[in-house]
């Protein structure tokens, strides 16, 4: 049997678009790139954005920063978190989430997460009972969504305030709604890895009034509110501008153009990312011991990665399994380890936040293999991606060469 490698690059995406490079040119060719610098009657590039991205997510308004961990940090702020305030959160989430909480001032409180990697809601009832948090900020970890009917029921219940971390499901949605539309706030990364690229950049969406204001005066706004488009009425930024600090944290027009025509192909860009995550997880479906988190109907997922629990292994013999991979070119991730490696981080290594017992998750991420999908990938490619993980999988098991 030929042990085939694979030769992609896994964190290669795929080039900004043509369009998007003209548009970038012009601006620098015009030498305004400060969002506040604006020739006659001109509305700048970040502005249309937040415009653009507002219509497409069917928000009343939108803020574009410098980042997914800025936009979070500035929702809490503008949310009126007090120093440390208890805030709810997934126990299995990337360090950029609790690095937000905690600059915001807040104190993390770390739910358990269930063996589809979504938030474990009975946890969540019992954290919010036992903490009186206010708000949660859910992340939508790895594009996998809750049952939403059932948090927001639990929320509304409690009186408990969502903020969506969404940078795993820009497009994606739960039922007929976009995920980012379920809470006060939603937030989004445009960093490379996500799913518009700008290198470095945040979105948030709400259709608060006061909260928009808040974040618009904390961005770095100065008094230059009225040259946003997607904010409400000046008579909202009356208090709101004497009353919010500076956190300087502003997009810029170079960024904002290179998105605008990205947001175009984003749908389409969805169906293009499922496609090869079915095509990996078409391999892995019918192999002993490996678990695939199940996929509500509700949900309608932007497979820019995949998971799957090594369930047939124990903990020495998946990190065996993981290089193997590696040495045919699979690049899988693990968050088993107890050493921080690349994106992979679990909780009881933020040692910033008060340790906290989760053994359920801890279970879970013993066991938990990620693989980012770029698009720069074909679905033949993932095919191969996918046959190379199932036949490491069978011989780290079987500790034989798979036949097929
Ligand atoms: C990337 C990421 C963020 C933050 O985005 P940055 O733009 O890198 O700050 C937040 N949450 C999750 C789950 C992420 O993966």
């Amino acid at each position: 049997m030929v042990r085939k490698t694979f030769r992609g690059t896994f964190t290669q995406q795929e080039p900004i678009p043509e369009d998007a490079i003209e548009r970038a040119v012009e601006v620098m060719r015009s030498g305004r790139l400060h969002r506040y610098n604006i020739a006659d009657g001109e509305v700048s590039e970040t502005a249309l954005l937040e415009s653009d991205f507002a219509s497409y997510m069917g928000a009343k308004y939108c803020l574009a920063c410098a980042s997914g961990g800025y936009a979070m940090h500035i929702v809490l702020r503008s949310f009126g978190l007090q120093p440390n305030e208890p805030v709810l959160t997934n126990g299995f989430t990337l360090s950029p989430v609790p690095g937000a909480i905690n600059n915001a001032g807040g104190r993390p409180v770390l739910v358990e997460c269930t063996r589809n990697l979504v938030i474990d809601l009975n946890d969540l009832e019992r954290k919010i009972q036992q903490s009186g948090a206010r708000v949660l900020l859910l992340s939508h970890m790895r594009g996998h969504i809750v049952d939403m009917d059932a948090l927001v029921a639990l929320l509304t219940q409690y009186r408990v305030a969502l903020i969506e971390d969404c940078a795993h499901t820009m497009g994606a949605y739960w039922g007929e709604r976009k995920s980012g539309s379920f809470g006060v706030a939603a937030c989004f990364s445009t960093q490379t890895y996500k799913h518009l690229n700008s290198g470095e950049g945040g979105l948030i969406t709400t259709d608060d009034s006061a909260l928009m204001a808040n974040a618009v005066i904390r961005s770095g706004s100065y008094m230059l509110y009225g040259r946003h488009v997607a904010v409400p009425n000046a008579s909202t930024f009356v208090d709101a501008r004497l009353d919010n600090p500076n956190h300087s944290g502003r997009m810029d027009n170079l960024r904002a153009a290179i998105l605008r025509p990205q947001l175009k192909l984003l749908d389409k860009n969805r169906e293009r990312w499922n496609l090869r995550y079915r095509a990996v997880e078409a391999a892995l479906r019918d192999i002993d011991g490996v678990v695939l988190p199940q996929r509500p109907s509700k949900e309608t997922y932007v497979g820019s990665s995949i998971q799957f629990l090594a369930e047939g292994l124990d903990k020495e013999n998946v990190q065996d399994f993981i290089t193997r991979c590696q040495a045919r070119g699979v690049d899988l991730k693990w968050f088993g380890s107890h050493e921080p490696v690349a994106y992979t981080s679990r909780h009881d290594t933020w040692r910033y936040v008060e340790p906290q017992a989760l053994p359920q998750t801890d279970a879970v991420l013993d066991k938990l293999c990620d693989m980012r999908i770029p698009l720069s990938f074909s679905v033949e490619d993932c095919r191969l991606i996918g046959q190379i993980i199932a036949e490491e999988f069978v011989y780290s098991v079987t500790g034989s060469e798979h036949h097929c």
